[in-house]
């Protein structure tokens, strides 16, 4: 639809009337990093980043013309059954930038809007980015005019008797198709096992992100204050799978391990996961969400997209995206509330 199709109807508030008619709903807006010049990490980052002013805006809608919740709020809520309050919103973070906290917690904190961040562990303990940043980060700058991913190529090898196949990198739309690549063989490991394949590829492409990206990502002592400022802390993983890709030991050691790490450096309890959706679907599943709840924790965030409402399971609940514009996240707002797929 068109953007002043968009506005005309946002102005008529036929959709906010709409909203009112389907019941109480809770909207989880999933960000991921703040930043004031978005394009500064597009290598690495890629589209997930909101600029700090479009976030600011977005925070002063929020808690102008909707009702800010936390999580533990709305776990309150579908506990005991009792209505959302209208227009409910309640804000996440995945991944554990640092700019949540430079950036967004001031932003967050000036106007009352409670949020949770969940981390990727051995990122924030050893200071590097998620992999999907490093691998976006050596498509995208390598000089190497191809690329041939040696390991799957030996498994085609002995099926199809081929060849392996180069990927041609001449243009940012080749390598962009074998950085995906790369993802969906990437998203199925974990642990020392994902590292060494990130590391391979780094190699064979002669690239590597710059010792000082490791600085983006927040430390302990910054998750200490988030929590002192009455957010919450989660866990988005140790490794960054894809959960419902791994084997079910792996699996457990990403839930579990995650969780203890945090508790025992944060002194606090941790109640709340993230599954990371970084390729391929699914990205959780019936045996992960029993695994969770074993683990002890009390929600788990997807990536799938909706509301949550009354009676939903607390361990596979639906966020939505906001886009990077004011105006995105009202129409995403409104048409979610409203009853229309997002
Ligand atoms: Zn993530």
């Amino acid at each position: 639809m068109r953007d002043w199709a968009k506005k005309t109807i946002l102005a008529s508030g036929a959709l906010r009337l709409a909203g009112d008619l389907h019941g109480p709903s809770a909207a989880i807006l999933m960000y991921h990093s703040v930043l004031p010049d978005p394009s500064q990490q597009a290598d690495s980052l890629g589209g997930i980043v909101h600029s700090e002013s479009a976030f600011r805006a977005q925070m002063e809608l929020l808690a102008r013309d909707y009702h800010p919740i936390s999580l533990d709020q709305t776990v309150e809520h579908l506990r005991t059954g009792e209505d959302f309050p209208k227009r409910s919103v309640v804000v996440t973070f995945d991944d554990g930038y640092v700019d949540n906290y430079e950036v967004a917690l001031p932003i967050l904190d000036q106007f009352a809007v409670p949020a949770t961040f969940y981390v990727t562990v051995d990122c924030v303990e050893n200071k590097r980015l998620p992999w999907p940043s490093r691998l976006r980060f050596a498509f995208r700058r390598t000089k190497q005019a191809s690329w041939t991913d040696s390991e799957s190529d030996a498994k085609i090898d002995s099926t199809t008797n081929s060849n392996p196949k180069p990927w041609n990198l001449s243009s940012p739309l080749n390598r962009e198709e074998a950085f995906l690549a790369a993802c969906d063989a990437c998203c199925q490991l974990s642990g020392a096992v994902q590292e060494e394949f990130v590391g391979r590829i780094e190699h064979e492409l002669q690239t590597s992100l710059p010792e000082q990206s490791g600085s983006l990502m927040m430390s302990y002592k910054q998750l200490r204050e988030l929590a002192g400022h009455g957010h919450i802390v989660g866990s988005h993983t140790m490794t960054h799978p894809n959960m419902a890709q791994l084997r079910a030991d792996d699996a457990q050691r990403e839930l579990a391990e995650s969780k203890q790490r945090l508790e025992s450096t944060l002194g606090a309890p941790i109640k709340h996961f993230s599954y990371p959706c970084p390729a391929l679907e699914p990205h959780w599943s019936e045996r992960t969400l029993e695994q969770s709840r074993a683990v002890g924790y009390e929600t788990a965030v997807t990536t799938n997209s909706g509301l949550t409402r009354r009676g939903d399971q607390l361990l596979c609940l639906k966020r939505l995206r906001p886009t990077k514009t004011l105006e995105g996240l009202r129409w995403n707002l409104e048409s979610a509330f409203a009853g229309r797929a997002v």
